[in-house]
């Protein structure tokens, strides 16, 4: 499998490269360059598969001639047998035909586990073959420092630094990262705000000479395909579950950087019979906002109990984009530019919007309505959501087509790690998960410096030192 760069204007690259580069050269996101598709049968014949055997045949085609067939089989056993759930994936039923997708089984109670994990076995596998180490390094406000330390703690020629706001972030969520031990872990609290965190990765990506010896950046974020592409197979789990590919499913996904329902958009592409995908956005409505009035207009953001959709820049969304506008790279490298240049509101030519709207329905809820959602399915289930997973199965309530169709929305979190929102819906906070259960106690290890380029930088280079 080749990928190719939004733009048009970057080499193109096998699976191994893409996965240790971070953007295209040109400034665009790599995309696989033809999307493997699967017949009915095919599809038909997997009902039976566990996750992991199901995960194989998804994922094989993005990774053939890069990663063995068995050593993928290794890693995706190795990767879900940690999770806290045999199915991996379960379905939880709230209403008739209504379904929340339970994603947060794995080690930090966040969907995100489902990609890092994988992606951190991905890394060291063809690491050890090219006999080189790279360096990652990321800000967060949350749940992906978390998930990309659990992912990566255990490779032998990774080096991570994540970065986070210095008492910005919950007790859980820096808890999940600062508790993790290994020597190449490292968890430094900025003096400052997250987008100084995130300003500082931006710049080091930008210009790496600050590292030691080989070493390079490897990013983290979902502009790295091999996070959406982990994403696929849950979308063919649950619909094979619920009867596909006899019977149409609907996906209801509370979206941030668009990349987990771009991961949704790709399994239809790929033979998935998907008839209503459903964004659903907290008032951080970017994408909302341009389905709705064909403008898009990039606004300041807003903190919201739904912090991990806290977004003003929806990344992901130039792959879908790309689409739309038949892989004209060059046309969509201009679109990227007025879209980029803040001061411009955007619209798109009729038709390539008539054809986002019959991929796509979307959904903006506010905390108001996320919190009476909680507590609405609570009251009707006994089911505690978290407020992102709130958010989603308000917008698949208001926007579903069909109701014969079984409408399914991602749980993206568990509701432990969203205290504050689970508090103002009127809740107890649940107890954590077994494997958490000592997480308050355990010891925290952290530097805090101040939110300097040069103070950061002159910190990794120090700790990555040692090969
Ligand atoms: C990251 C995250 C999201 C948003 O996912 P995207 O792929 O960025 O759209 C939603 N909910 C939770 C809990 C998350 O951690």
């Amino acid at each position: 499998m080749k990928y190719i760069s939004t733009r048009g204007n970057a080499p193109e690259l096998t699976f191994e490269e893409v996965l240790l580069t971070g953007l295209a050269a040109d400034g665009g996101l790599y995309v696989p360059k033809e999307v493997p598709t699967f017949s009915a049968e095919e599809i038909a014949s997997w009902r039976d598969l566990p996750y992991t055997e199901l995960a194989h045949k998804v994922l094989y085609p993005f990774v053939e001639g890069c990663v063995d067939s068995a050593a993928l089989k290794t890693m995706l056993d190795e990767v879900y047998s940690g999770f806290g759930h045999k199915a991996v994936a379960p379905l939880q039923q709230i209403d008739h035909n209504e379904y929340v997708l339970e994603l947060f089984q794995g080690p930090t109670l966040a969907f995100k586990d489902f990609a890092l994990q994988l992606l951190g076995r991905l890394l060291d596998y063809v690491l050890e073959r090219r006999h080189e180490k790279v360096v990652i390094m990321g800000a967060t406000s949350g749940d992906t420092g978390s998930a990309a330390i659990e992912g990566t703690k255990a490779c032998r020629n990774v080096d991570i630094f994540i970065l986070h706001p210095h008492g910005k972030v919950s007790d859980v969520q820096r808890r999940q990262m600062t508790t993790v031990v290994g020597d190449n872990i490292h968890n430094i609290a900025i003096e400052g705000n997250f987008d100084d965190a995130q300003d500082m990765v931006k710049a080091s990506f930008g210009d790496q000479s600050f590292l030691r010896g080989e070493r390079k950046l490897v990013a983290v974020n979902s502009i790295n395909w091999a996070r959406i592409m982990a994403q696929i197979v849950y979308y063919f789990y649950s619909a094979l579950n619920l009867g596909a590919p006899e019977r149409a499913v609907a996906y209801s996904v509370p979206t941030g950087n668009f990349g987990d329902i771009f991961a949704g958009y790709m399994a239809k592409k790929m033979g998935l019979p998907i008839e209503q995908l459903i964004i659903a956005t907290n008032s951080n409505d970017v994408l909302h906002r341009f389905m709705s009035k064909n403008q898009y207009e990039v606004r300041p953001l807003k903190h919201t109990i739904t912090p991990s959709m806290d977004i003003a820049v929806s990344s992901n969304f130039e792959r879908l984009l790309f689409d739309l506008y038949d892989h004209d790279g060059p046309a969509l490298a201009e679109l990227m530019a007025r879209m980029n240049a803040k001061q411009d509101i955007v619209t798109l030519d009729e038709d390539k919007l008539a054809k986002a709207r019959e991929l796509f329905d979307s959904q903006a809820v506010d905390e108001n309505e996320t919190i009476a959602t909680m507590q609405q399915v609570y009251d009707e289930t006994g089911y505690l959501l978290d407020p992102h997973t709130a958010v989603g199965v308000k917008a698949a309530r208001d926007c579903r087509r069909n109701q014969q169709i079984p409408m399914i929305t991602l749980g993206t979190a568990h509701p432990v790690k969203f205290e504050e929102a689970v508090k103002r819906a009127g809740f107890d906070v649940p107890a954590l998960p077994h494997h958490l259960a000592d997480l308050m106690e355990r010891e925290e290890k952290l530097d805090v410096l101040p939110a300097e380029l040069a103070t950061v930088q002159g910190f990794i280079a120090e700790k990555t030192f040692h090969d």
